[in-house]
């Protein structure tokens, strides 16, 4: 074993493994960028308070942040998600609203660690601040709706529910608090815990102690303003409008503080239920405000890049890697021209890749054969003399020729297409 490796919860994602990640990434940001959201990129630390905004109830912060002072004395903490440094960069910058963001990239939680969660993960995400329209909370559920589509996931479900404007959400916290301290004895321990902290999360608890007081709680439906209830009857209208189906889902509270009427979340049909959210979001119209800005609707999601991508395996979405190169140079002659018509045949466009060290003829055409490529491109004396390089496909029946020096790109372009 070597001296280092990797700390609990975190992982090197290798080539060809990676490759998946980048198509993740590629395909969320033409699909967003398309919906005119542009990217942002925050700090991965911050101000440990941006994050404490994310509200003393949740897991998250008091439990999971990476919190640090640095040299200087300052209390910061590295990123456990990226909404509130969007909405902090939102208040920062103050830029001209409706505001329309997307971000990729990693956030740390001390969780702990196993398939399908992990100490840093990755996300990709959308926010919008500054507009409050119902059908904009159906476009944000949609894009995330058709981008696993795009994807090529199949099996998700949409859970769609709403907390309510902050003062039903309020009253509705009390109804569920007294619901389940009625019910004190019969909790498990753990969700008695929870109660204390914050009775909306008992509604998560998947432990079949829980199962039958959950049951019977009182629904947040019950304790919608008209307000609340039109705005959620529009955002079920218009999801209708475009074809996507969802489940009512009045248990749906998630994680973070800060959510007010609109909450969703994607489910993975083939994760188990530990770790089947493969994304959500809501709308938390408070949080410019308790970030020292002025009050600014906003709604977004962020997506789980690990998670998507185990869900992705079990359904086989995506195929075998792609040959890393089209084109391997086997050069006998030292090496210049191996540099310098890689060099060349990269600047065609074409992908190229080359044996260093002078090796031997039968370890490069070995090197070439585990490169994938589909065509070697080799120099030898002879052809170095004659002007030429003997091209020979690797894969396929074709017979291999000599090619004028001159005419390489081209011919490898033909026999490529
Ligand atoms: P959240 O920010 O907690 O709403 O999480 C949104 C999505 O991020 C989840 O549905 C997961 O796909 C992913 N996620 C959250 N925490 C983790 C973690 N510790 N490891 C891997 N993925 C995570």
């Amino acid at each position: 074993m070597s001296a280092f490796q990797t700390s609990p919860g975190t992982r090197d994602i290798l080539p060809p493994e990676s490759a998946r990640f980048r198509r993740f990434v590629d395909v969320f940001a033409d699909l967003v960028e398309a919906a005119g959201y542009g990217l942002i990129i925050p700090p991965m630390f911050e101000d440990l308070g941006v994050f404490q905004r994310l509200g003393e109830a949740t897991d998250v912060v008091t439990k999971e942040m990476y919190a640090f002072a640095d040299r200087g004395g300052r209390q910061l903490a590295l990123r456990p998600e990226q909404t509130a440094s969007v909405v902090r960069a939102f208040v920062q910058h103050r830029p001209p609203t409706p505001w329309k963001a997307w971000y990729a990239g990693p956030n740390f939680r001390q969780e702990r660690a196993q398939r399908g969660r992990y100490r840093q993960f990755d996300q990709v995400g959308i926010e919008i601040l500054g507009a409050d329209d119902p059908y904009l909370d159906v476009e944000v559920i949609a894009l995330g709706w058709r981008f696993y589509a795009a994807l090529g996931l199949r099996q998700v479900t949409l859970l769609l529910n709403s907390l309510g404007e902050p003062d039903d959400r309020a009253r509705y916290t009390a109804a569920l608090a007294a619901h389940f301290e009625a019910n004190l004895d019969a909790l498990s321990a753990e969700s008695q815990q929870t109660l204390q902290r914050n009775p909306l999360r008992v509604l998560d608890s998947k432990r079949a102690q829980d199962a039958e007081i959950v049951a019977g709680a009182p629904h947040i439906a019950d304790f919608y303003s008209d307000a609340a209830a039109a705005h959620f009857a529009a955002v079920q209208d218009g999801l209708g409008a475009l074809d996507i189906p969802f489940v009512l889902d009045s248990k749906l509270v998630r994680g973070l503080d800060y959510y007010r009427r609109t909450t969703f979340e994607y489910q993975g049909a083939t994760l188990d239920s530990a770790q089947n959210a493969l994304g959500g979001g809501g709308r938390y119209d408070g949080l410019a405000e308790d970030l020292g800005g002025p009050a600014t609707p906003g709604i977004g999601f962020a997506l789980g890049v690990d998670r998507t991508l185990l869900a992705c395996d079990d359904e086989g979405v995506f195929g075998p890697p792609p040959h890393a190169v089209d084109v391997f140079v086997v050069d006998t002659t030292g090496g210049r021209e191996a540099l310098m018509i890689t060099d060349e045949v990269r600047a065609a466009g074409l992908r190229a890749d080359r044996a260093y060290e002078n090796r031997s003829m039968k370890s490069q055409m070995k090197a070439a054969d585990r490169s994938g490529a589909a065509i070697a491109v080799l120099v030898g004396s002879d052809e170095l003399a004659a002007g030429t390089v003997t091209v020979r496909p690797l894969r396929g029946d074709g017979e291999q020729r000599a090619v004028p020096r001159n005419e390489l790109t081209s011919h490898l372009r033909k026999l490529l297409s």
